[in-house]
């Protein structure tokens, strides 16, 4: 049963004309599919309605070729043709009684234009600013490219209309958006109307939402997503929002308040907790009488109905807890708070879009695979012939592939060499910033505990013959990864000349307690994601004096993709961590390592007591080879499969969608060389050339 506490988070309430029937609002996310995979973003939305959600938003729409992001991929609403597309995803979106929110975009100093090759339009013109520094700059916008904009988003609005959807979500948040580059006194240096008092800046916003409502007869709701707070001299700051929506508190149907950039917005839970947003929101509700939301990455019903019993939010916007369990609000409503997948703020969904590829989700391994796989991220597909399987390892890899068989309903068991479920979690979680991570096996953990068809074996270390004469028809080795303890990754593919004399650590032996203290450490960094950044903390947090060293330009680099790679840097500087960038180990001595510049070769001296290596793992597939050496096949054994980190070590995300994907596949019938999922083929135009 429900909580009688959580039922305000089960009241309708008016956007406008149109009436959400709860305070649970998906607020637009990217997913790495966008126009391109049409189908794969239909059928994620269409989870999210039979989630519960109350409101539910696509992605950044662009509305016009004069402005767009490429690389990433978002929604496109160019001409009458992009209609049908975003029409069956309104048309899903609104399958269980949600509102259906579209959200416009016309990024202006922010988009390159890289695929539509036009002339990129701003504010104020000046190079675009995006994560990728192109090379390219924006031209200023003159009155009429002001009033083509203005016919360019009623032209929007009219199509937007025209696909059935009941809400349109103004971008102006995250640097992204011209409504943002109108209202900042840091992209907007104008001189005429549109220019100088915040009135004038303001001026195009307002136009637009007249455009907005006499375009669509007061028929569609419109919301504004304003940014909470740009940092810098000439930034839209709080202060100024706030004298904003005081001036303007009337203007849209619904504030919805997001940050000023998308790093600050959505950072991880290594840097930021539930709720971090409270105080830049609070009190702006009292300066108008619409409804507002904010994001806050909530997955505790009780934090979201304290946002709304003090006056904070009307409504809890939530863009990863969504992507990490569509099916939250239905759980508060039907008080399955166990079953709540929690997201663990890894921000691996963002890569998706950051990477132009697909996004995938550590918790929900169905995310943006509902088309492509048919993939359900709480439904299981019903049972094949066999009926029991073996997992060896019960890392994340292992607790997915088990859990999902157990959904299907095949007695599983699931044995692991410790005492301790999670593998690689439980060990991370315990460094730095990493609680959360915990939650993937918690998760898994505690929805297994009350199924009578899991048998769980802790301290169970198999081996091949154990195998053999366990009887089960599938048997997956999940036995993960170790770290290697030596410089054999990306830049060195042999090891360097080392001195025995040096003590040397890999992150293992760190996450067992083995870590160097009091001293000066080098750390070398070839891995480039978080878990170097991790251990120099983890290390300082010890008492040593940490040299990171990396071959990359920057510390981190591939948690640009995270969104972190900018807090990380600031992290490591301030507690003191001396950074040596472009710069390799090439020997290491007693005393000491010798570094090369990975440019000139020109070599120096690094005096250290210890040297920390975070570089590549090692596959742990022995068990595997030696149970595929036995007649596994003679003992009754149907597939004997390696998964996960023992087949090919990657994030935590990998992990657990091996996992998924070797328990989906148990039973099916051989497909041989046809792809494992569904795709869409762009539809050929007539191929003649132009040229008369
Ligand atoms: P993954 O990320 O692929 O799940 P992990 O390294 O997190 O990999 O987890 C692997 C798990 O397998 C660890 O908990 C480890 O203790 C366990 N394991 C390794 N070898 C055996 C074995 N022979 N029998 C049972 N469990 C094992
Ligand atoms: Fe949350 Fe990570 Fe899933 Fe994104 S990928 S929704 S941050 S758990």
């Amino acid at each position: 049963m429900r909580d009688p506490r959580h039922d305000i988070l089960f009241e309708p309430l008016q956007i406008g004309p149109k009436t959400a029937k709860n305070r649970f609002y998906q607020v637009p996310h990217c997913n790495g599919g966008g126009y391109r995979d049409p189908s794969a973003v239909v059928e994620m939305r269409r989870t999210k309605a039979e989630g519960g959600w109350g409101v539910i938003f696509t992605e950044q729409t662009e509305i016009h070729p004069t402005s767009e992001i490429t690389p990433f991929i978002e929604q496109h609403l160019w001409d009458d043709r992009d209609i049908p597309a975003l029409a069956r995803m309104a048309e899903a979106m609104k399958g269980n009684g949600a509102l259906a929110g579209i959200q416009l975009a016309y990024s202006g100093i922010n988009g390159p234009n890289l695929y539509s090759r036009e002339v990129p339009l701003a504010v104020t013109g000046g190079p675009i600013l995006t994560f990728t520094s192109d090379p390219v700059q924006a031209r200023t916008m003159d009155r009429q490219d002001i009033q083509d904009l203005r016919r360019w988003f009623r032209n929007a609005f009219r199509r937007a209309h025209q696909a059935g959807f009941d809400l349109i979500c103004l971008y102006g948040a995250h640097g992204f958006g011209i409504l943002q580059h109108f209202l900042s006194r840091a992209t907007n240096h104008r001189t005429d109307e549109y220019g100088g008092s915040l009135e004038n800046r303001g001026r195009f916003l307002r136009e637009v939402v007249e455009d907005m409502r006499e375009t669509t007869k007061g028929e569609m709701a419109v919301t504004l997503r304003m940014s909470l707070h740009e940092a810098g001299a000439y930034g839209f700051s709080n202060a100024e929002l706030r004298d904003f929506i005081e001036m303007h508190g009337d203007l849209p149907d619904l504030w919805d308040l997001a940050h000023g950039t998308w790093e600050n917005c959505s950072g991880t839970s290594r840097f930021k907790p539930e709720g971090a947003q409270e105080e830049l929101v609070k009190g702006i509700k009292a300066l108008t009488s619409k409804p507002v939301v904010g994001v806050g990455r909530f997955t505790s019903p009780d934090a979201m109905v304290r946002q709304i019993k003090s006056g904070i939010l009307d409504f809890i916007g939530a863009a990863r807890p969504s992507i990490a369990d569509p099916f939250l609000p239905l759980k508060v409503q039907e008080g399955r708070y166990e079953d709540i997948r929690e997201c663990i703020g890894c921000n691996i969904c963002v890569t998706g879009d950051m990477t132009g590829s697909i996004s995938r989700c550590t918790q929900n391994t169905a995310f943006m695979e509902e088309w492509r796989k048919g993939w359900h991220p709480d439904r299981a597909r019903a049972k094949g012939a066999s009926e029991s399987v073996l997992i060896v390892g019960a890392g994340p890899t292992g607790l997915e592939a088990a859990l999902q068989a157990a959904r299907r309903g095949y007695k599983v068991t699931l044995a692991e060499a410790t005492t301790v479920l999670g593998g690689r979690v439980a060990k991370e979680r315990m460094l730095p910033g990493l609680s959360a991570w915990g939650r993937v096996s918690d998760y898994r953990t505690g929805q297994m505990a009350p199924m009578t068809n899991v048998e769980i074996y802790r301290d169970s270390r198999l081996t091949a013959e154990d195998i053999l004469g366990m009887g089960a028809d599938h048997v997956a080795i999940a036995t993960g990864a170790t770290w290697r303890r030596d410089a054999v990754a990306r830049l060195h593919l042999h090891d360097i000349p080392t001195d025995p004399a040096m003590p040397v650590y890999s992150p293992d032996d760190l996450m067992a307690g083995r870590a160097p203290e009091g001293q000066t450490v080098t750390l070398y960094d070839d891995d480039h994601f978080y878990i170097g950044s991790v251990l120099a903390e983890l290390l300082v947090a010890k008492g040593n004096r940490v040299h990171f060293v990396t071959p990359a330009v920057k510390v981190a680099e591939w948690t640009d993709n995270t969104l972190e790679q900018g807090t990380i840097m600031r992290r490591l500087l301030e507690i003191g961590v001396e950074i040596n960038l472009s710069k390799a180990p090439e020997a290491i001595g007693k005393a000491g390592v010798t570094l090369g510049c990975t440019w000139t070769g020109r070599q120096t001296d690094l005096a250290c007591d210890a040297v920390v290596h975070v570089t590549s793992r090692t596959p742990n597939d022995l068990l595997f080879h030696a149970t595929r050496a036995l007649d596994w096949q003679g003992a009754g054994i149907k597939t004997l499969k390696l998964i996960g980190d023992a087949a090919a070590p990657g994030p935590i995300a990998w992990a657990t969608y091996a996992g998924r994907n070797w328990a989906e596949t148990l039973d099916q019938p051989d497909t041989g060389d046809a792809l494992t999922f569904r795709r869409e083929i762009a539809a050929l135009e007539p191929g003649a050339s132009l040229l008369p």
